[in-house]
């Protein structure tokens, strides 16, 4: 019974937060369904009740370290890292960082991109979760779990509020511990 109420009260939470994600048709070019997550973020419960729930399978597991992607995996990544007792890291675009960094530039649609992390940000073995708003194509995050990878950070999980299943950025990411709230 305990369990049913659980899955229940789970479901409801979802779909509430599912109901707050506006799709904004041809942005940021034609063709593109932006999933704006700002609803969720003006509506206190819905964000504290996201970052609980993407927080919630991680918490067994001593997690030191949590990357978040910029600029939206910062807002969740941050009060996630409270909740599990880690730092925070970001993953920033080039030339946003002071100190030394590692680089990877990687492949989209048209052309390439790159992020960096600072080179002291993690240390060997350290247990890393990774944290982003959403997950399409899974090219930002592969390159984001190589980077830590160059670190020597063990990747215990990734964690995203909205998941674009119908793109499979998934199978980029199957040696790793997937998690998602509001899947399309
Ligand atoms: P990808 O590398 O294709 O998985 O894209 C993931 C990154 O692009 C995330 O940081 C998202 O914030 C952003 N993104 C990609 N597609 C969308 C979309 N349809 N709506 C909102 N953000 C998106």
């Amino acid at each position: 019974m305990w369990v049913l109420k659980h899955l229940l009260a789970n479901q409801l939470t979802m779909e509430y937060i599912r109901g707050l994600i506006r799709d904004v048709p041809d942005f940021p070019k034609k063709g593109i369904i932006f999933k704006d997550i700002t609803p969720v973020l003006s509506d206190i419960k819905a964000l504290r009740m996201s970052v609980k729930e993407m927080a919630s399978p991680f918490m067994n597991l001593d997690i030191d370290v949590v990357v978040g992607i910029e600029s939206r995996g910062f807002i969740f990544g941050v009060p996630i890292a409270d909740i599990l007792g880690a730092s925070f890291v970001p993953v920033r675009k080039p030339g946003k960082l002071p100190c030394k960094t590692e680089k990877i530039t990687y492949d989209l649609e048209y052309g390439t991109d790159s992020l960096e992390i600072h080179q002291d940000s993690i240390k060997e073995n350290q247990n890393v979760l990774i944290v982003d708003d959403l997950l399409a194509t899974g090219g930002t995050a592969e390159a984001t779990c190589e980077l830590v990878s160059k670190l020597k950070g063990k990747i215990n999980g990734f964690v995203v509020l909205v998941e674009l299943e119908f793109l499979n950025g998934r199978k980029k990411l199957n040696q790793y511990n997937v998690h998602s709230l509001v899947k399309y």
